[in-house]
Order: C-alpha cells, then sequence, then structure tokens
C-alpha cells in the first residue's frame, strides 16, 4: 500500500478524541509531505539534529513534536519552534525549556515521560521522582512551559496481557497526577501512547495521542 493509503487505514481506526503524531523519523521531505498534503499537521522526530534538518525544508504549518531523549545542551535548538516535547524526564530538562523557551518569548508544551516498561533502557520518571519534580518550588516557578500530560512506552513484545498492564498503569498515574496537581488546569489532558504495533491498544487504555511512524511510512532501515 502507499503512504496515503497506510495513512487513511490508520485514521479510520482513531476514534475523534484521539490524535496522530505522523512519526517521520529517517523519512524523507517528500515522504512526509505526502502525509502533510493529506492534511497532517503533527508531526514527530527523536533526534534534534535530523529535526532540524527537516524543518527548514518543510511548511511552517507543521507542528513539530520532540519524541526522542533530550539533552540539555539541545533545548537551545529547538525551543524557537517546537510545538511539544514529548521525553521530558527531569526537573533539568523542564527548568532548560522554560529558560530557553522565555528567550523566545513562547510557551513549550511538555509531556512528562514516565518509565512504564520492564526495560531498563528505557527513560522515564518514577512515581516518587514524579512526586519530588512536581513539588518543588522551581517547578511551580516554570511560566513558559505547559504541562499538557504524559507520554509512556510500553515493553517491546508480544505479550499483550503486559502492554495492556503498562498502558493502564500510565493511565492512571495521569489520572493520580491530575487529581493531586492539576485539579485546576485544565490543559493537563494529555496521555501520549501507542505505536504502530500497540495503538488500538492504547487507545483501549485511554490514550489521547498516538505516534505512529512505520504503519504509515513503511519500515525503517534497522540499525546495526
Ligand atoms: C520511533 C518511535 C515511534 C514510532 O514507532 P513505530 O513503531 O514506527 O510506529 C513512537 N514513539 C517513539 C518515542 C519513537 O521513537
Amino acid at each position: 500500500m502507499s503512504i496515503k493509503d497506510n495513512l487513511h487505514s490508520i485514521l479510520t481506526k482513531l476514534p475523534p478524541h484521539v490524535k496522530l503524531v505522523a512519526v517521520s523519523k529517517t523519512k524523507t521531505v517528500a515522504e512526509i509531505l505526502e502525509v502533510y498534503n493529506e492534511g497532517i499537521r503533527d508531526f514527530g522526530e527523536n533526534k534534534v539534529q535530523e529535526l532540524m534538518q527537516k524543518v527548514g525544508e518543510l511548511p511552517q504549518e507543521i507542528r513539530w513534536h520532540l519524541i526522542g531523549h533530550l539533552q540539555t545542551n539541545k533545548v537551545k535548538y529547538v525551543a524557537p519552534f517546537v510545538n511539544c516535547i514529548h521525553s521530558v524526564d527531569s526537573l533539568k530538562l523542564l527548568k532548560e525549556i522554560n529558560k530557553e523557551a522565555l528567550k523566545n518569548n513562547r510557551t513549550v508544551n511538555c509531556l512528562l515521560q514516565v518509565h512504564i516498561a520492564r526495560e531498563e533502557t528505557k527513560f522515564g520518571f518514577s512515581w516518587p521522582e514524579l512526586v519530588e519534580c512536581i513539588e518543588n518550588e522551581e517547578f511551580k516557578n516554570l511560566k513558559n512551559i505547559s504541562v499538557i500530560g504524559v507520554m509512556g512506552m510500553a515493553t517491546y513484545t508480544s505479550d499483550e496481557t503486559l502492554v495492556r498492564t503498562e498502558f493502564s498503569n500510565l493511565k492512571e498515574i495521569f489520572e493520580k497526577l491530575r487529581q493531586n496537581y492539576f485539579s485546576e488546569n485544565t490543559g493537563f489532558k494529555e496521555i501520549s501512547m501507542g505505536m504502530s504495533s500497540d495503538f488500538e491498544l492504547a487507545i483501549d487504555c485511554g490514550s489521547t495521542i498516538v505516534r505512529v511512524g512505520s504503519s504509515i511510512f513503511g519500515e525503517r532501515p534497522k540499525k546495526g
């Protein structure tokens, strides 16, 4: 199937309250435009350098989502334009995003990445780390970030029961955060979970943003 057909087949599976972020890492400008021309405006990249190369060559209407691990020294590059950073995993990073957003006289949307997978390698806050971050006085003073929800990645496995447990866990964490810390903040409403292999399961478990790459654009070259 073509990119266009793939896209429309995914879109038919998304309920109206779920937003698609088309994950375009490793894909060309021409491929991204095929999706853009079907009306998609939200695109996700996981590497700052690759994102910076693409931004100038693509329409300004695109809302760019940074979904990969972000080092504090690279925040300055994306702060002028990035719509949402899904991979925020420390107060230090939030402070840096706030500082650079302020310099650019704008607000950057952030999702708190939560560690829900079995794998050690996946980044993200634990529950105690979330509490420590949010209860910190410095957190409350960050005016140029908008914390709009949480993000998580499930274990890479065919064990559907495990994936469901992890997504449900993220949904519970989101609800606890909302009740305990964000009850006055109607902007805190997003749960970014679900990729090509598991987005339907994620939607079942309460996802509001799915990040889908290979099911739209085709497989990526395997890492060596
Ligand atoms: C690559 C990536 C995706 C998309 O993965 P697919 O399996 O190609 O849909 C989603 N989220 C993150 C954080 C990624 O790095």
